[in-house]
């Protein structure tokens, strides 16, 4: 915890935790009886011997007031409790799950913020009769759903970010996730929340108390105390003062303090955005039986089509997708934005976005033990369990792809722990050792940072030890350079290729749209265009040769000089709802001739190693 921090929480916390202080010492204090009656002394205006006055009855006003505290805070910390234990799980349950579980949980409780808050407390308190346990119901009822809500919505958010479909990828289970991954990146809004509900909770119970539904006379507490100054409030306003200061006061400083606590727990700080993290493994393969075919090869993608629903009618983004991977081999899939290759990515890792459905293809993947699969037709156990072991991905942004909130050496430790049964103590040697490997500086010292306390270039390297944790047979790297700046696009890239050299028959897909990073780092490519692989073969031979004008247009699209964007290409990428008849890059290709689009042209093999989507490819030559 950072000095600024703690110094930011000192204040409030030491007021707070001096009020609870004062608060629980009452039957030590040197107090009077804040019950006991002296008539002949009522209304009497604050003394030496009683410095805030007495009552209506004559009863000191301190001592009330410190006793009332009690059961004010107690009401108030119990039903802020109680309340956000239950909200909290039925927000994590229903944002996580979605669905039935979401109609039973969320829905469900939603369903007491139909009735006006006063109205359901006065109705639980009539049912059960007035006292300060009914009242710690009545209040846990009327907030839970609430928490519910800020839970909800927070791990709505939180559920998507990449370092839950990254933990997810790790193999790691539901009920894990929850609480080691959203339930810390949820907790600062909760903080609030707590804080919000407790201030909530001491106006109501006051408000309750007034109303006589609260704790009951003569025990103190602050309601009670404004209640019965306010009947004598035109004898003795100061009466009305001292529990409105207390119950002011008190409010002010709890949220101060959450307030506090919330920048502080959060290391992302105030100017940070959500996000983190991704790998992938497993070892269940063995459990299931998983269907086995008869592809030796590591990877092998076959006809590949997915579909979004959409209003105007279905689209396919990705459409007869075929590539495949040997071991040792990299393949860069590259193309525009749009094309549809990190969908293609996303679907061999099994973390397709619910929306994308699978229509057909099969992805024939060879295991350690030389089995091969279908990863289509694994179920998600199976799948869990290759993700972050024989698999893992490498993702764009590794600021996203990291968890905030959890130390970079805790994540890679995580990774080796979702598959491998070693101590904690060993999953952060190895985590370290791991680090160092991919060049962290000082490795034993930043496996002990936050991620926001490193730089791009570090977070990646990060990421990628996590990657490799496991020692995967297959990783997948979407455009795991382009949110990092040239040299350190350089420094990744050397750090990849000199990782698949080391691992002695790692595959690797490389996801990109920049051609000067296939050249370097790629054996074969796969040119994708809308949604569709249009040129595939060796690098050299490819650039080289191409065999199809957008594969052509590409090229000579590569800026000059240390720019990775590509230039504009003529034309503009069709809509996927709207998709040309015939060869779907006809409106760009200024080789098109008029049967080009009348029927769209299939991925044609023109040698052993290269196949082009081009009827024309012959005169290309
Ligand atoms: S099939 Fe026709 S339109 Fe399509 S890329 Fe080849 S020449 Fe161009």
């Amino acid at each position: 915890m950072a000095w600024r921090g703690t110094r930011r929480l000192a204040v409030p916390f030491l007021v707070v935790g001096g009020i609870i202080a004062v608060a629980l010492a009452a039957p030590v204090l040197p107090l009077g009886d804040p019950v006991t009656i002296d008539v002949s002394a009522r209304l009497t205006p604050p003394s030496a011997a009683h410095w805030l006055g007495q009552d209506e009855y004559g009863r000191d006003v301190l001592t009330r007031i410190v006793w009332g505290a009690r059961a004010s805070l107690a009401v108030s910390f119990l039903a802020a409790a109680i309340a956000g234990v239950f909200g909290i799980i039925l927000g994590l349950l229903g944002g996580y799950f979605r669905g039935v579980v979401e109609i039973l949980t969320v829905r469900s409780a939603e369903a007491v913020l139909c009735f006006p808050p006063l109205l359901l407390a006065l109705l639980v308190l009539t049912l059960l009769g007035p006292g300060a346990g009914t009242l710690i119901v009545a209040l846990s009822i009327l907030y839970a759903p609430t928490y519910a809500r800020v839970a909800y919505a927070e791990t709505l958010a939180a559920r998507n970010l990449d370092y839950v479909v990254a933990q997810e990828a790790l193999g790691a289970r539901s009920g894990r996730i929850l609480a080691r991954t959203v339930l810390p990146n949820v907790a600062p809004p909760l903080l609030v929340q707590f804080s919000l509900t407790v201030a909530s909770a001491m106006v109501l119970e006051s408000g309750l108390s007034f109303l006589g539904l609260g704790v009951v006379p003569p025990e103190p507490s602050w309601g009670l105390m404004i209640r019965g100054a306010r009947s004598t409030m035109d004898q003795a306003p100061w009466l009305l003062l001292w529990p409105c200061l207390a119950l002011t006061g008190t409010i002010v400083a709890l949220n101060l303090l959450c307030d506090a606590l919330r920048d502080v727990l959060d290391p992302r700080g105030r100017n940070v955005t959500a996000n983190p993290f991704r790998a992938l493994t497993g070892n269940l393969l063995s459990r299931t039986s998983p269907p086995q075919v008869s592809k030796p090869e590591l990877l092998r993608v076959d006809g590949l089509t997915l579909e979004i629903a959409a209003e105007g009618g279905a689209i396919r983004p990705v459409r007869d997708v075929s590539l495949s991977v040997a071991p040792g081999e990299t393949l860069a899939v590259v193309g525009e934005s749009g094309s549809g290759k990190t969908l293609t990515g996303l679907a061999v890792m099994g973390l397709l976005p619910p929306v994308v459905e699978i229509v057909s293809g099969e992805v024939h993947y060879t295991d350690r033990t030389g089995h091969t699969y279908d990863l289509m037709r694994l179920d998600d156990a199976a799948m869990r369990g290759l993700r972050g072991d024989e698999i893992a991905m490498v993702f764009q942004d590794p600021s996203s792809s990291l968890n905030p909130v959890h130390r970079v050496g805790d994540q890679v430790a995580e990774a080796i722990r979702a598959h491998r049964n070693v101590s904690a103590a060993e999953a952060w040697r190895q985590a370290v050792g791991l680090l160092d490997q991919v060049g962290l500086p000082d490795a034993a010292r930043r496996a002990r940072a936050f991620p926001h306390e490193l730089s791009g270039g570090q977070q990646q390297r990060a990421v990628i030890a996590a990657a490799i944790a496991n020692g995967p047979r297959l990783l997948i790297a979407d455009e795991p350079t382009t949110a990092l700046d040239v040299t350190i696009q350089a420094q990744i890239l050397a750090l990849m290729a000199g990782l698949k050299h080391q691992s002695g028959g790692m595959g690797m897909i490389f996801v990109t749209h920049n051609l000067a990073v296939v050249s370097e780092i790629a054996d074969r490519v796969a040119v994708m265009y809308i949604g569709e692989v249009v040129e595939e073969g060796p690098v050299d031979q490819v650039f080289a040769t191409p065999r199809h004008p957008y594969t052509i247009a590409l090229i000579e699209s590569v800026p000059e000089g240390d720019d990775d964007r590509l230039s504009a290409i003529p034309g503009t990428v069709p809509p996927l709802h709207d998709l040309p008849p015939g060869c779907r890059f006809a409106p760009r290709c200024g080789f098109a001739e008029a049967a080009c689009t009348t029927a769209d042209p299939p991925l044609e093999r023109i040698d052993g190693k290269r196949s082009t989507r081009c009827r024309r490819w012959r005169e290309l030559a």
